[in-house]
């Protein structure tokens, strides 16, 4: 029999726990769209670390599971819920405090990623990770996740900044790692341990966070190419020399369907197109705007121009993040996100097309470039079973290809439920034994986010 949540409602303010089915049903998936999602008992949205205590405290005495959620953005299946589960939402944590005596800011983890870069820029400081869901993704999803962007090319993905946290653990005890220290040697390193986690070892109710000073005017240059290929090697003539602010790859696919969403006149005949912008002030970024060009041109770049209108550059940037929601509209998506070593970037590139060649499904490329990290989208129609197999199989070979090119299954939107089954190829049976202990050590009774990467 399950438990009745009626008794964790009484440790409770009023309201907090909800059971209405139809409110329930808008908390079981995430953007990964899981059809296979289930039905949680109860969602409940706790705004202090003491309610998400009492709430994993009646859990665990309970046996209940719980999938912790920020705004549900997950392309991984991170965030989906589990039959009989709490859903605990994040989304009504909700404070931050800005220090710009130590430049850090201490966030509560439901706010979303913009509302956090508004907060620090209302004191003149700047926090960097910029995924491009940032104005709909909470900053513990990022966490949780250890989010990537456009700018991380040059500043970092979000372990970069992340100083201190405070989680409840799965018998309920809050702990505090970390602080607003810049530097800190004592103990082992568990802040980073619970940076990327999923919602697996414990439940982050703060974070604190390193900014930086705001980032200089960027410049813009845009290339389009006749071909991925083409744009793939010059990706690597620029990062082979310079760090770029961005650098962002769109294949024709992603150029079309952006385009017809927003028509801001993308040459719609173009077979890629790469973003790139440098920060790097004065003579320094004029150099490094002309090094771009030429590296565009030389690989054989049939347009490029470059702009220093932050305006102008925010719409191609803009047009970038647009890409996952266009190609969204083109059927139903398996999401990927594998990474390779910088020089394996253009093997990648050309091993999905003969992929997307071999299972006759259209899979469009876009990628976070510099880092070498790719979002191959496979689009297909979930009412066509012979596409939809065809789907699944070239989902799983482009984790395949990019284990064999020495990379990774997973650049920024972690493992979730979609791509465990290729954790152990990519980290071999050692390293998943020592993640079953850590995880045992940690949340014995396996109660945090059954199903994700284990
Ligand atoms: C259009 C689009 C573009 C995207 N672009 C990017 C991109 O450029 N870079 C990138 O990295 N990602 C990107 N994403 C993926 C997604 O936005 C990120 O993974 C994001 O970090 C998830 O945040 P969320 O608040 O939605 O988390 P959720 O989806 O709610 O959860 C994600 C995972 O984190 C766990 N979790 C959430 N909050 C907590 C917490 N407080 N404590 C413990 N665990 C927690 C969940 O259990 C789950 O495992 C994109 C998504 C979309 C839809």
């Amino acid at each position: 029999m399950s438990a009745d949540p009626s008794s964790l409602a009484d440790s409770l303010p009023d309201g907090m726990v909800v059971t209405d089915a139809d409110i329930l049903a808008g908390y079981r998936q995430d953007r990964a769209a899981d059809p296979t999602a289930g039905t949680p008992l109860a969602l409940v949205r706790p705004t202090t670390t003491e309610q998400v205590q009492n709430t994993v405290r009646w859990c665990a005495a309970n046996g209940v599971p719980i999938i912790t959620r920020g705004a549900g953005t997950s392309l991984s299946g991170g965030s989906t819920a589990v039959d009989g589960a709490i859903m605990l939402s994040t989304e009504k944590m909700r404070d931050i405090a800005v220090d710009p005596a130590t430049r850090t800011a201490v966030v509560q983890p439901g706010l979303f990623n913009a509302e956090v870069k508004a907060a620090a820029s209302a004191h003149g400081l700047w926090y960097p990770p910029d995924p491009s869901s940032f104005e709909i993704c909470s900053i513990g999803g990022n966490v949780a996740t250890n989010a990537g962007g456009l700018c991380c090319v040059k500043y970092g993905v979000t372990t970069d900044y992340v100083l201190g946290l405070e989680v409840v653990l799965a018998d309920g005890r809050a702990v505090r790692v970390g602080g607003k220290q810049l530097k800190d040697s004592a103990g082992l390193p568990l802040t980073k341990l619970f940076v990327g986690s999923e919602g697996l070892l414990g439940i982050i109710t703060e974070v604190t966070l390193r900014l930086l000073p705001p980032q200089g005017p960027a410049s813009t240059v845009v290339g389009v190419f006749g071909s991925v290929h083409e744009a793939s090697r010059a990706v690597l003539a620029v990062t082979a020399e310079i760090r770029p602010a961005m650098l962002e790859f769109m294949d024709s696919v992603a150029i079309n369907a952006v385009e017809d969403l927003m028509r801001m006149g993308l040459d719609r005949e173009a077979g890629a197109l790469l973003v790139a912008q440098s920060d790097a002030p004065g003579a320094a970024g004029a150099a490094e705007v002309e090094f771009i060009q030429k590296a565009f041109e030389s690989n054989g770049a049939g347009e490029v121009f470059a702009t220093d209108d932050p305006t102008e550059g925010e719409a191609f940037t803009a047009a970038r993040r647009a890409a996952i929601p266009a190609v969204e509209k083109l059927g139903s998506l398996l999401l990927e996100d594998v990474g390779v070593p910088l020089p394996s970037l253009p093997a990648l590139i050309d091993g999905v097309a003969e992929i997307a060649a071999g299972n006759r499904v259209m899979i469009s490329v876009i990628a976070h470039a510099g880092d070498g990290n790719t979002h191959p989208l496979i689009v297909f129609d979930p009412a066509d079973p012979d596409e939809a197999e065809h789907a699944q199989v070239a989902f799983g070979q482009i984790m395949d290809l990019a284990i064999e090119l020495g990379g990774t299954i997973t650049g920024e939107h972690g493992v979730g439920r979609l791509k465990k089954g290729w954790l152990p190829d990519q980290v071999g049976s050692d390293v998943m034994e020592l993640t079953a202990r850590i995880k045992q050590a940690l949340d014995p009774d396996g109660l945090l986010n059954p199903g994700v990467l284990l």
